[in-house]
């Protein structure tokens, strides 16, 4: 008996090591997935003190914004912001929303994601940014709305960027979602590789 318990001995070890080290990583990935969705939602549920407070303005655009300012006759008294801060999980890549006080438009932009941008492609950011300024009005906000929102911003910022920067633009931040596309993708990038045709033939 005594010999047989000194050979179980070890594969019995072996097994109780195993199943402890599969329960360490179980519990080691348990707990990164918690704290991911966490830090998403505190992010997401962020007051807009908090999310200007994270983020620091950037005045490499104002030229842009000027000239936009004019083309869109936006009014004088409305300030237009541009904040780079850690807002990947609060706007994804960028985001514009108006603001009280001071009235006006706040762009929130990732810094990460800015980082990675040519100037042609912050151009083009800031321009489909400011874009959303033209989206017609709709009844029902649902996803074919919004799908026409990023098209129109995209078509805007054409203006001020070449259509190819747009399409590069998309792909980086498709990038930054490890490739999965957003909903409306291949209609914007339809809609930015007939800007370019259209371009080429006159
Ligand atoms: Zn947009």
């Amino acid at each position: 008996m005594a010999g047989e318990n000194s050979v179980k001995q070890p594969a019995q070890l072996r097994l109780l090591l195993l199943l402890l080290f599969i329960t360490l990583w179980l519990f080691l990935i348990f707990t990164i997935l918690v704290t991911r969705k966490n830090f998403k939602q505190e992010q997401g549920s962020m007051p807009l003190e908090v999310i200007v407070g994270i983020g620091k303005q950037n005045l490499e655009h104002e030229n842009l914004i000027s000239r936009i300012r004019d083309d869109l006759k936006i009014h004088k008294n409305l300030e237009i912001k541009i904040l780079l801060g850690p807002y990947r999980y609060v706007t994804g890549e960028g985001l514009l929303i108006f603001k009280l006080k001071p009235p006006g438009f706040l762009m929130l932009i990732d810094k990460d994601f800015y980082q990675k941008l040519t100037p042609e492609e912050k151009t083009a950011l800031i321009a489909h940014e400011l874009g959303h300024l033209t989206n017609k009005p709709v009844l029902i906000n649902d996803i074919t709305a919004n799908i026409q929102f990023q098209i129109e911003a995209d078509t805007y910022a054409t203006k001020y960027a070449p259509p190819e920067a747009l399409i590069s633009l998309l792909d980086k931040a498709n990038f930054m979602h490890d490739g999965v596309k957003p909903i409306g993708y291949d209609l914007r990038i339809q809609n930015l590789q007939k800007i370019k045709l259209d371009n080429q033939a006159h």
